[in-house]
């Protein structure tokens, strides 16, 4: 399905938004099922992020000034002698409280302010080289993103409590609101879109270049994305919902209980220390106080279903346990997989056996290493089993 080839020569291209919906759609479902082409992004992604910190506010033109003349001054001896020790404490003081928040431009790059600055700047240069001419892309939908354009699909919508037009536009912070009967669209950047259907409560959290970020307190949407992996989260009451180019229903109800649907790709329902991988076709429960269930494909059989429930989130035990893995399928080894590490001793012995009757581990994953959840092996034994979730 998403054929063989590797497409890391399309990373680049892929990273500035600059292939086509098609391509963008292959190139995001190659890396939801290709742990190598994911780490190749993952350093591209990283150089964004990188790049992004750096330079805030500022056009590449001004940049270039400034490295220009940064570098005329290096070159000159005097230059760091020159710099009286207020000045200096003073952008000390600033470099530390570092980022964005702390509001720091490239004006504290101007010669005699800085001589602190020389690895961070060759870095940016590494960055500008390799993102080439896409780095001014990336600067300037920095500063023309803080909406996001949202149309009415149905009914009356609001947005922070104002009954919206055909066409509105949601701000950071801002919630959009549908009553019983309406329904609308949002426009996530330019990286996808989010169905809004009826009695829905979402707002929008974050909105830049490495970042985009909804909150569902309440109700339904429907995403798709096509981005880079983790570049749009949704924040639900008790995990997050992290994109890695796919396409999934989000449902929180009124007592905070979610349930995540996923139709393409793969996302990542996650809280502070657990995760739950879930790819196309599976699903995944969480619940305020125990976080994301173990993820499930839904087409399973109805004693495991019921069984993996009642394990995840009543109390079920061992009795739970072994039902799950006497129902289990070869498909259901997603299940099994992320189980391993949600059980201990005897439990996870059992778990590891059924797993390896179903899905023989390849050459060096072991027993032993499994048990003591090697990440390196339960990595790779996953990415062997990916080929079955996947069909
Ligand atoms: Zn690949």
């Amino acid at each position: 399905m998403f054929g063989q080839q590797h497409v890391k020569k399309q990373l680049t291209a892929y990273a500035h938004g600059e292939l086509s919906a098609a391509q963008s759609a292959r190139v995001a479902a190659h890396l939801g099922a290709c742990e190598r082409c994911r780490s190749a992004f993952a350093e591209i992604a990283h150089g964004i992020r990188l790049l992004e910190s750096l330079t805030p506010r500022v056009a590449p033109a001004n940049l270039w000034d400034d490295i220009e003349a940064a570098l005329a001054q290096e070159a000159s001896p005097q230059a760091k002698q020159t710099e009286r020790p207020a000045r200096r404490a003073a952008r000390e003081n600033n470099v530390r409280r570092g980022g964005r928040r702390g509001g720091w431009s490239l004006g504290n790059l101007r010669p005699g302010r800085v001589i602190g600055w020389r690895p961070a700047l060759a870095a940016s240069l590494v960055l500008l080289f390799v993102l080439g001419a896409g780095g001014a892309s990336w600067f300037h939908l920095r500063s023309t993103r803080a909406s996001w354009e949202v149309a009415r699909l149905q009914g009356a919508p609001s947005i922070d409590a104002d009954r919206m037009g055909s066409t509105g536009r949601l701000a950071i912070g801002e919630w959009l609101e549908t009553d019983a009967n309406s329904r609308a669209q949002i426009k996530v950047a330019d990286i996808g879109q989010v169905e809004v259907d009826p009695g829905t409560r979402i707002r929008l959290v974050e909105t830049r270049l490495t970042e985009h970020r909804l909150e569902l307190a309440r109700g339904r949407m429907h995403a798709t994305i096509f981005a880079p992996p983790r570049l749009f989260f949704v924040d639900t009451p008790s995990a997050v919902a992290a994109d890695l180019g796919c396409a999934y229903t989000l449902e929180v109800d009124d007592a905070g209980h979610s349930v995540l649907h996923v139709t393409a790709g793969w996302v990542a329902f996650e809280t502070k220390d657990r995760e739950s991988v879930v790819p196309a076709g599976a699903a995944c429960l969480t619940r305020p106080g125990v976080g994301p269930g173990t993820p499930f494909f839904e087409d399973a059989s109805e004693l495991f279903l019921d069984s993996l429930a009642k394990f995840d989130f009543a109390g079920g035990g061992v009795d739970a346990l072994g039902a799950v893995i006497d129902e289990a399928r070869p498909r259901d080894t997603l299940t099994l997989w992320h189980l391993l590490a949600r059980v201990e001793g005897d439990e996870r012995l059992r778990v590891y056996e059924r797993l390896a009757a179903l899905a023989p581990p390849p050459a060096g994953v072991t027993r032993d290493g499994i048990m003591r959840l090697d990440p390196a092996m339960l990595r790779e034994w996953k990415a062997q089993m990916e080929a079955t979730w996947l069909t």
